[in-house]
């Protein structure tokens, strides 16, 4: 559902908070991917207003791919407590690439198709709650850690993974206007398409090591919780007995793509029934470390927090315990 800027709440809510501030405000840097999908010049000038009954505030575009990393290593070394990512989750990764490991805590404000991260903190989806919730955070300020996976030199919030999800959200990516559009409809279709046209003709093979076990398989999932994304409010599990601040990652591994196994496991998104337990899924928990080698040296589409980064031929997962500093 796309986000409206309702001006008048926002000024109201603001006014409201304003009543009773605290002489000292928390610094607040708010980085926009003005392209984000529900992103618009007039609704980032509402929300910054809206903030600045609450916190110092200064705003910035992003102006290029990870713009916001450099943005946010800046935001370490001039003294702000608070960055706020408002884009989609791409957005968000660029900023927790910039702030790992340092205590500048990291929110986030929904302006993606998907906000799946600001869904798992917490964050309201319509933008007018979700700068409201931002405002009451200014009197029950409690930043806690957070773990980040890493894949090779690459952060990531909530998920990275090679093979038939990064192939997706490659694709999906290079069709903007109908990601906004359509939303996870546009996902699922893309997912399908790409699944047999690509998937049941020649599917990328990999070799996966995780605590001295190997397995082959067509698709690797890495993930810092248990859910991958959303279908409209409705969460989709797929790895299992892992939190966000558990010190370890859950990894899933389809180990093959047939006409049968796609369409069941994707199913398992929406039944009680969990993909983990299907019969050509490896999932682990507890993980630390992991590595994923191509096994015929092809290159595979690696996806980080639903942005498709690339090719590689090997990829090497680890988490960083309390890596991140999060506040929602
Ligand atoms: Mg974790």
């Amino acid at each position: 559902m796309p986000a409206t800027a309702r001006p008048a709440d926002l000024e109201r809510v603001a006014d409201a908070l304003a009543l009773t501030a605290p002489a000292k405000r928390r610094r607040m840097l708010v980085i926009v991917n003005p392209y984000a999908s529900t992103v618009s010049d007039r609704l980032k000038g509402l929300v910054v207003q809206a903030l600045a009954g609450r916190y110092e505030v200064d705003a910035v575009d992003t102006q290029a791919r990870d713009h916001a990393t450099a943005l946010c290593r800046g935001a370490r070394d001039e003294g702000y407590d608070v960055v706020v990512a408002f884009g989609g989750d791409g957005t968000l990764n660029e900023a927790a690439n910039g702030l790992a490991g340092c205590g500048v805590a990291l929110t986030c404000l929904p302006g993606g198709a998907s906000n799946v991260m600001c869904r798992m903190l917490g964050i309201p989806t319509d933008i007018v709650d979700a700068t409201e919730h931002l405002l009451h955070l200014a009197d029950r300020w409690a930043p806690h850690r957070m773990d980040l996976g890493w894949v090779d030199d690459r952060a990531f919030t909530f998920s990275a993974g090679l093979g038939l999800d990064a192939a997706v959200v490659e694709r999906v990516d290079r069709h903007p206007r109908l990601r906004t559009r359509f939303g996870q409809w546009y996902y699922a279709q893309v997912a399908l398409s790409t699944f047999t046209r690509r998937y049941l003709v020649r599917p990328p093979r990999m070799r996966v090591r995780h605590g001295g076990e190997d397995v082959e398989g067509v698709t690797t999932v890495v993930q810092n919780g248990e859910v991958l994304s959303y279908f409209g409010t409705r969460p989709l599990p797929v790895a299992q007995d892992v939190a966000l601040d558990d010190g370890t990652l859950g990894a899933v591994v389809l180990r093959r793509a047939s006409p049968i196994d796609i369409p069941t496991v994707m199913g398992r998104l929406f039944l009680p029934a969990p993909v983990a337990e299907h019969r050509q899924v490896t999932a682990w928990s507890k993980v630390t470390d992991l590595e994923v080698t191509s096994l015929d040296g092809g290159e595979i589409p690696l996806q980080v927090d639903g942005d498709h980064i690339g090719e590689v031929t090997r990829a090497r997962f680890s988490v960083q315990p309390g890596g991140l500093t999060m506040v929602a």
